[in-house]
């Protein structure tokens, strides 16, 4: 099989095969993000991508899942994404899950018809990066939406009929407005609607934005206790009824799940021992990534 630079997926996309699409994010600009700056955003030849999959046929045989790669894969026009699903298809007829990263940008481009579309045609999960629901955490690092066109790509992609995965991170805004993005961001969650929300933690990355803010003084990394109490006001403020939660990646200090609001209580709970530091939490060296 042949990629080029890192690849990167979500951590339960460990068993798909991995079909890169694009090299790189189409927006690469989020300041917290340092995934793909080693990369000049492009999209693959589609002849290149045909060649992919039959190499993944030899080597592979059967493929019951795969996931797109690199950072935004929606950003390939609708017909062309067609003819990727269609090939993988058949080429894997027992194929029973293909998803992407979709940025939200590349997601407002396409109509919810063309979502649908692809959904049809064996696109079944989206991810979305939302980090936030505060117009000022998300101009400030530069996602490239306002919180109401992230509620808009989300939106989308569910009235497509996407199985969507959010992902928010703990953190973002900084110590004065903490509670306030815990909320906003709830808030936005409530109105989403994702089928499942995980919540990772800020991790500096050598290389970005933030990263020469935090050596210059000008952006504080919350500590374990502020980014657990972040954490437990997002999850009091959110509403919605068999939302699966995960707070379980590697960059939190103490791993939750669950499925809210049943859950709730419980997560909150084991919230409380983490922030008063009653139950084991996990180290800076242990968050290494
Ligand atoms: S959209 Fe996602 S992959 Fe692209 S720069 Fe932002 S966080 Fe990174």
């Amino acid at each position: 099989m042949r990629y080029e630079g890192n690849i990167f997926r979500p951590p339960n996309e460990r068993r798909s095969y991995l079909l890169q699409v694009t090299i790189g994010c189409s927006h690469n600009a989020c300041t917290f993000c340092g995934m793909y700056k080693d990369k000049r955003f492009r999209i693959r030849p589609l002849s290149e991508i045909m060649e992919d999959i039959a190499m993944a046929k030899q080597t592979y045989g059967t493929v019951r899942r795969v996931f797109l790669c690199d950072g935004d894969a929606i950003a390939v026009p609708t017909a062309d994404l067609l003819e990727i699903l269609h090939r993988l298809k058949k080429t894997f007829p027992q194929i029973e899950k293909i998803s992407t990263y979709a940025g939200p940008k590349s997601t407002l481009s396409k109509s919810v018809e063309d979502l649908r579309s692809l959904h049809e045609n064996g696109l079944t999960t989206a991810y979305l990066g939302v980090e936030s629901g505060d117009d000022q955490v998300l101009r400030e690092t530069c996602k490239g939406v306002d919180a109401a066109q992230m509620l808009e790509a989300g939106q989308r992609l569910k009235n497509a009929g996407m199985n969507l995965f959010a992902m928010v991170l703990i953190g973002l805004a900084g110590e004065e407005r903490s509670m306030e993005n815990a909320v906003a961001t709830a808030e936005m969650i409530n109105r989403m609607h994702p089928d499942r929300l995980a919540a990772l933690t800020l991790m500096p990355v050598p290389g970005t934005k933030m990263y020469r803010d935090i050596e210059q003084g000008k952006f504080r990394v919350l500590n374990a206790t502020e980014c657990l109490t972040e954490t437990r006001e997002l999850i009091r403020h959110i509403k919605l009824e068999n939302l699966y939660f995960a707070s379980d990646h590697a960059s939190n200090y103490v791993p939750v799940k669950g499925i809210l609001n049943k859950d709730k209580a419980k997560i909150i709970e084991l919230l409380d021992h983490g922030i008063a530091g009653n139950v084991f939490r996990r180290s800076q060296w242990q968050r290494g990534l």
